[in-house]
């Protein structure tokens, strides 16, 4: 009995890894650092030390050799069950030629993509009419059935009717729509409710659409807004007081001001931010995720304001860097195809403007405060950030690459190992 509970106590010990690599990006410090490892026990970094130090008896060895290690990179927006949409065919034609069964099945290949391209976390903003098949992607990569990152899920998006597709469309049709249609701020409050109910991580909604250019200097990019103000306020407020922050799709003036108004906590792409929206952007807290490469990959097929629009994003990126907006990694990929490597938003931020330095953080630990849950005031045992640093305490989820991500960026592209919660799932 007693060698029997022994031995139990004995399977139950977490196995003790030490990851070395020759150079540590650690996701907060301003410098890589040279010649120190990570002590890894069960899914946590317990240590971060020299390596002669941590390598003790009874404690296995990945050796990456000149590697650079840095934590799990985070994208902030993402669509898992979208498989790209450049014009208004693409998208409708998976809403209505795919089942949410086959979606959910592209997802599960869309999120191991992710993971295998060292994502080990992601908040997907919105499903695109595929209901909450993103919570159910969420549960299989929990439990084990399928790899893929740490997911924070929006579940349905929000529009008004008729603000949103599938649209145009005969009457006598019912088509699916692309978000949950909420008029109204007592339904918008049950709606908040519903998707909390059924695991909504986050609540997101399109603040805004209809862009048009004006000659306006301080309003360059203007939009029609969707939502009223008591509205939105309603939608806020119920999330917050449901512990969920807010993402708002906001492309221009219009739409960005209204969002702002209503306190949410980021901002989704943000192409006509002006330096009014950024100080209160910085005054608010609020994060901006500028998913620059899908502007422009979408500016090719549709036309009309989208090429516009990928200067004028250019340059409220420069004057939000000089502003100290806080710049949060989202790639919107599944906006555009998931064979594409969504890492690739780095070097765009570096072209620019951004250091090397400063997208890496925007992409570790940048992105992991936006995914902070919502603490009450006072709330003695709020949880902070379990991701986004190579730190003691912190979820075990690295990556490493050959070359110097500080020299080119783009270094970032070819991640070829990857650990995730203690577990290797990628070794060259
Ligand atoms: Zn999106």
């Amino acid at each position: 009995m007693i060698l029997a509970l022994l031995l139990v106590a004995q399977a139950a010990a977490p196995q003790r890894v030490l990851v070395k690599a020759a150079h540590l990006i650690d996701g907060n410090s301003e410098a890589a650092r040279d010649g120190l490892a990570v002590l890894v026990e069960g899914d946590r970094i317990v240590k971060v030390g020299p390596a002669a130090e941590l390598q003790t008896a009874g404690v296995k060895v990945i050796d990456l050799g000149n590697a650079w290690l840095l934590p799990g990179l985070i994208d902030a927006h993402t669509h898992v069950l979208l498989q790209g949409d450049v014009t208004a065919a693409d998208y409708d034609e998976q809403l209505l030629k795919e089942s949410i069964p086959y979606r959910a099945l592209r997802a599960s290949a869309s999120v191991r993509t992710a993971v295998m391209n060292g994502f080990t976390a992601i908040r997907d903003l919105e499903t695109e009419g595929a209901m909450y098949a993103d919570v159910d992607v969420k549960t299989a990569i929990a439990r084990g059935v399928i790899p893929g990152p740490r997911m924070f899920v929006s579940t349905r998006s929000m529009a008004p009717t008729g603000m949103y597709p599938l649209s145009g469309y005969s009457w006598e049709l019912h088509v699916p729509e692309g978000v949950q249609i909420v008029d109204g701020p007592d339904a918008i409050r049950k709606a908040v409710r519903e998707e909390v109910k059924y695991g909504a991580d986050w609540i997101k909604f399109y603040s805004d659409r209809k862009y048009y250019k004006t000659n306006d200097p301080q309003r360059p990019l203007r939009s029609w807004v969707n939502f009223t103000k008591p509205e939105l306020e309603a939608m806020v407020d119920e999330a917050h007081r449901l512990g969920r922050k807010v993402a708002a799709h906001a492309m221009a003036w219009d739409g960005i001001d209204a969002a702002l108004t209503a306190h949410v906590d980021s901002i989704e792409h943000g192409d006509g931010l002006t330096d009014d929206l950024m100080e209160r952007m910085v005054r608010q807290n609020v994060a901006w995720c500028p998913t620059i490469y899908v502007g422009i990959w979408v500016a090719q097929g549709r036309g009309g304001i989208w090429p516009d629009m990928v200067p004028m994003e250019r340059e409220a990126f420069a004057k939000a860097l000089k502003r100290g907006v806080r710049i949060t990694y989202g790639t919107d990929v599944g906006g555009y195809s998931w064979a594409e490597n969504q890492a690739k938003e780095l070097s765009i931020m570096v072209r620019y403007g951004m250091t090397p330095m400063a997208a890496i953080k925007s992409a570790t630990s940048v992105a992991a405060s936006l995914l902070d849950p919502l603490c009450a005031p006072q709330a003695a045992n709020c949880e902070g950030s379990n991701i986004g640093v190579v730190a003691p305490g912190k979820f075990a989820d690295l990556i490493a690459v050959d070359a110097d991500p500080l020299k080119d960026v783009s270094a970032l592209e070819h991640v070829h190992f990857v650990m995730k919660g203690g577990e290797v799932l990628k070794s060259r």
